[in-house]
């Protein structure tokens, strides 16, 4: 496995795999890895000749008030974990080299950006496009892996790929969970060992929504009402819920009314400081 931290040799190392005839896979991540990313990697393994994995915590897809300068980092942890599951390159840019004083540009998707995470962040899907937009071109991959544990930037990414035409395969990765059902993140670090229990409510409280769904209650309102509830039964820690919504999930629109289609119900809630997304299948 090698390290490649500056773009020019990772885009001509890029150009030279893909001219003679190998195919690349690529992983983005901000690092700090867990069995989530992992999984990411294990089926980008399968799928390429070529895996690179990239870890660039990214400066411009967090708000002023965010975790950007404590975001947890182990790069010496997280080489080993690439190591052990095959990867090819890891590529780790410096922010300099991302963006130069004399970046100006962005990309930007602009419809289903606007609700769930995108309304409380504002900003942070035009930072994940511009950054991924930068790593596509850097790295050429054929295919590409996200996980479903950030379901909107998944959607978003489908979405940039269709409409700028980026010839590469856009793969989704299941949610990967901790033995109690917590979403694995590497936001979990933060959580103190009292949050950190509590956290696995969330995960509890979709999977009784749910239920309910499978035995008849359609209504969208009534189940996300559900869902509230449980946490207030259920939570001893303070917590402010930041939206428990359900969508279509092909095309990513709210459903308000009765769910008539394939639908995902979706979660954001702040225990302490640390902020949890999460999200479940209907
Ligand atoms: P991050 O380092 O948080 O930016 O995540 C990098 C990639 O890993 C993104 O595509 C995430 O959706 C994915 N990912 C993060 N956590 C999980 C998880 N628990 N299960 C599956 N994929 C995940």
């Amino acid at each position: 496995m090698q390290q490649i931290g500056n773009i020019k040799e990772i885009q001509a190392f890029a150009l030279e795999s893909r001219r003679s005839g190998k195919t690349i896979a690529l992983v983005p991540t901000m690092g700090y890895l867990h069995d989530g990313h992992l999984e990411l990697m294990k089926r980008a393994r399968e799928k390429a000749d070529l895996v690179i994995v990239s870890i660039f915590i990214n400066p411009i897809q967090f708000g002023p008030n965010e975790d950007l300068d404590c975001y947890p980092q182990d790069l010496d942890g997280d080489l080993a974990k690439c190591r052990n599951v095959g990867v090819d390159i890891v590529f780790t840019p410096t922010r300099e080299m991302l963006y130069p004083d004399s970046f100006q540009s962005s990309v930007e998707v602009k419809e289903i950006t606007k609700g769930l995470c995108g309304a409380g962040r504002p900003g942070h899907f035009q930072g994940v496009t511009t950054v991924v937009s930068k790593l596509f071109n850097l790295t050429l991959p054929n295919i590409a892996f996200f996980g479903e544990k950030d379901f909107q930037q998944l959607a978003v990414i489908r979405q940039m790929v269709d409409d700028l035409n980026f010839p590469i395969e856009i793969v989704g990765v299941q949610i990967v969970r901790e033995s109690d059902g917590l979403a694995m993140s590497s936001r979990n670090a933060y959580l103190p060992d009292r949050e950190r229990k509590e956290a696995a409510n969330i995960f509890q409280a979709l999977i009784h929504a749910k239920a309910l769904h499978k035995q008849g209650l359609k209504e969208s309102k009534a189940l996300c009402q559900t869902v509230s509830e449980q946490l207030d039964k259920k939570m001893e820690s303070p917590f402010q819920v930041e939206y428990i919504k359900i969508y279509n999930a092909s095309n990513l629109t709210e459903i308000n009314g009765p769910i008539t289609t394939p639908a995902v119900l979706l979660i954001a809630v702040k225990l302490g400081g640390t902020r949890l997304i999460d999200n479940l299948k209907l």
